[in-house]
């Protein structure tokens, strides 16, 4: 690869919401990134899935969180460090801004305290400063799993660009329909926009996922879905869906960890279906159709809902 994938910022359309404007300008899309990474943490990280994080006590995923999004989900858990004006006024003070070789050095860093794998998360706005740090990386030893830690909300054609530097998409299937894509994400092309890049994610990483000696994930698609109040039924269906499609080719993720931030996210007040947790019997249904299907791999979450000390503090 070479350094025209830089070119990718000068129309940027990273994302399905294809702003068309120039990054390396100046100028800022729906996302507000701009062309170098904006790392709000970095940390060897605990609460993924058991094949991405482990369950030693000491090693974990290395995760990179970025700043900004390009979904901005009204009931986002990371609300501060995934809005357009994330880290204004200093109001993040972890906040780092890393060119590739930067990138490339705390990927070293991460992997030299025990990290199982690179875990990239919200990486879509960044691809570009990924691809080269990933290379710059591997270049000097880096030899551990790239995980891409996605939304979902991806156009095929640049997870193509990410064949030879991600091992694992660990992605959402968020919304059954776009008219709930628009009321909570803003866009009106999620659905079509996510099954078609997970068609891509499943064609680069081959017939199912590969685990290593210690079961960890070496290789695959990994797809979660966020069950949300009141959308049982809408679980039930994408779960039916992914099955229908893609079998035993993909690793399913059932997840109960829903959490209203009300006090972080004063947006969230205006979508009151949104102020509860999700139930045990909603949860329960969305489960009871996962093992109804019988997939080979599949995570649910067990004992309860997800407490709010699980979501980092920026
Ligand atoms: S990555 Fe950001 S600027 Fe580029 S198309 Fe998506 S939202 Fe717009």
């Amino acid at each position: 690869m070479n350094d025209d994938i830089y070119s990718l910022y000068e129309k940027c359309e990273l994302c399905p919401r294809r702003c068309g404007i120039d990054r390396t300008a100046g100028e800022r899309g729906y996302c507000g990134a701009g062309t170098d990474a904006r790392a709000a943490l970095t940390m060897i990280h605990r609460w993924e899935e058991p094949c991405v994080s482990g369950s030693d006590a000491v090693k974990g995923s290395g995760a990179v969180f970025f700043a900004h999004c390009t979904l901005g989900c009204v009931y986002c858990q990371n609300y501060a460090i995934s809005r357009r004006n994330a880290g204004e006024n200093g109001s993040l003070k972890g906040l780092r801004e890393m060119d590739a070789q930067s990138l490339a050095e705390e990927m070293l860093s991460l992997a030299g305290k025990g990290a199982y794998n690179i875990n990239l998360v919200t990486p879509t706005h960044y691809m570009p400063v990924i691809v080269k740090a990933v290379e710059t990386a591997r270049n000097k030893g880096l030899a551990i799993p790239v995980v891409y830690n996605t939304g979902g909300f991806e156009r095929p054609e640049m997870i193509s660009l990410l064949e030879d530097t991600v091992d694992v998409f660990l992605t959402d299937m968020k919304y059954l329909s776009d008219v709930t894509a628009m009321k909570y994400s803003r866009t009106s092309v999620y659905v079509k926009s996510a099954w078609e890049a997970l068609n891509e994610m499943v064609r680069i990483t081959g017939e199912g996922p590969e685990f290593d000696e210690e079961g960890m994930i070496r290789r695959g698609v990994i797809v979660r879905h966020l069950v949300l109040p009141g959308r049982a039924r809408a679980a039930q269906e994408i779960l039916k869906k992914l099955y229908a499609r893609y079998s035993d080719r993909i690793i399913y993720s059932l997840m109960n960890q829903y959490t209203p931030l009300p006090e972080g996210n004063p947006e969230l007040c205006n979508y009151p279906e949104l102020l509860r947790p999700v139930s045990d019997g909603e949860y329960r249904r969305a489960v009871r159709t996962l093992k109804e299907l019988s997939p080979e791999y599949a995570y649910i979450q067990e004992g309860g809902t997800i407490s709010e000390s699980f979501i980092p503090k920026w």
